[in-house]
């Protein structure tokens, strides 16, 4: 097991991290690994598994959910995140988190949190109709307790993210004004030198912050079955390519470059003068064919993911090392989130006496 790492560091600190519904994909990668991976160094970052916000809606299925912390750890490993270089936290072992939950559910009037278009469209798409928990609508609010517990100033996440990441803005700047005499004017970035508990965090959003799925509609969602797995094949990745609808008949019509599969031409094709020549060919109808172009699109994925399938072969079936990984985060995670819970409870004056939380 490795030392834990200190938090003495003077660096600005980032918070993100994913559900585990189900392995990463390429929109993570794109959306969010990637840029976490160019982070991890510049900042100090903790990474989250968000455990228990996959109760949310997979409450029912303890086993899935626990195998898919793991997997998601792996995943994270195969697209260059190292264990040295930051955080792997698991969320259901900081309690702070949970505690400023609580707390920062009563700062957020009902109705705002309802609102909030993320969880509207999450009930549509994933079809929660009436019945969805109560604990649904909180995840909302927990995310904001994430960010918050590690008292981040950046959030590198998608585009769906960013209204989680407004909501979480106001937490921080009620808190503030209503427990720390910020002003109500005060510039989101002096909160922190003002005497806020808070800094006024910022949504760090990748170049493609919603990468639509092989279904050419949707945003590509673990949860949606129209995604590309980081462990899929070459051959499976040609074929759900081979199934991303583009409404275009004949290699000679003109094509909308706008289309879901020149959004992949332009993610994943690193020659960038080949890709201007497609979406010139493409639009002039010049007899070139989708399928074609899938091909090469499968092929310029295969070669992003080949070494990442490599690097994440050599965790297969070690589930202690990860737990490891794990334990040696989330003890990290927990210096800061208690440090960050005193801190608020000071301040809204619960703090009564000192408590010691340390993993055994
Ligand atoms: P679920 O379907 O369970 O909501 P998800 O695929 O949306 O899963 P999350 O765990 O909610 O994944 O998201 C983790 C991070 O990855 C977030 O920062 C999110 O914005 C980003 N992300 C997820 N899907 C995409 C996508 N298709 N394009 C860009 N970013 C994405
Ligand atoms: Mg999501």
């Amino acid at each position: 097991m490795t030392a834990p790492m200190t938090t003495t560091t003077a660096k600005p600190r980032i918070l993100t991290g994913d559900t585990p519904t189900g392995q990463l994909h390429l929109g993570h990668y794109v959306g969010s690994v990637k840029r976490r991976v160019e982070l991890q160094d510049k900042y100090e970052a903790y990474i989250l598994i968000a455990n228990m916000h996959a109760f949310t809606t997979r409450s029912d299925k303890p086993d899935e959910i626990r195998r898919d912390c793991l997997e998601i750890v792996r995943d994270w490993l195969a697209m260059g995140l190292e264990p040295q270089r930051c955080a792997m936290v698991l969320q259901t072992e900081v309690p702070a988190i949970a505690e400023l939950t609580y707390f920062f559910a009563m700062l957020l009037p009902f109705n705002r949190v309802m609102r909030n278009p993320t969880l509207k469209d999450e009930i549509k798409v994933k079809n929660l109709g009436e019945n969805y928990s109560f604990g649904f609508p909180l995840y909302a609010v927990g995310q904001t307790a994430d960010i918050l517990a590690f008292r981040a100033h950046s959030v590198p996440v998608g585009e769906d993210q960013v209204p989680h990441i407004e909501l979480t803005r106001e937490v921080a700047r009620r808190f503030n004004q209503m427990y720390c005499g910020v002003d109500e004017h005060a510039e989101d970035d002096d909160h922190e030198k003002l005497g806020g508990v808070f800094p006024v965090p910022k949504a760090d959003v990748g170049t493609i912050g919603r990468l639509i799925g092989t279904d050419g509609v949707n945003k590509m969602s673990k949860s949606l079955s129209n995604a590309i797995f980081i462990t899929d094949t070459h051959k499976q990745i040609k074929k759900k390519l081979g199934k991303l609808y583009t409404g275009r008949q004949n290699p000679t019509d003109l094509g909308d470059i706008n289309n879901a599969l020149f959004q992949y031409v332009r993610t994943f094709i690193p020659d960038v003068e080949r890709v201007k020549e497609l979406e010139r060919a493409y639009a002039a109808g010049e007899n070139i064919g989708d399928g074609h172009i899938k091909v090469e699109v499968a092929d310029a994925i295969n070669e992003l993911l080949e070494p990442m399938r490599e690097r994440r072969a050599k965790y297969e079936g070690d589930d202690q090392a990860i737990i490891d990984i794990l334990e040696d985060g989330t003890r990290k995670a927990n210096v800061i989130a208690e440090q960050t819970l005193l801190m608020a409870k000071d301040a809204a004056k619960l703090k009564f006496f000192e408590r010691d939380i340390v993993l055994k």
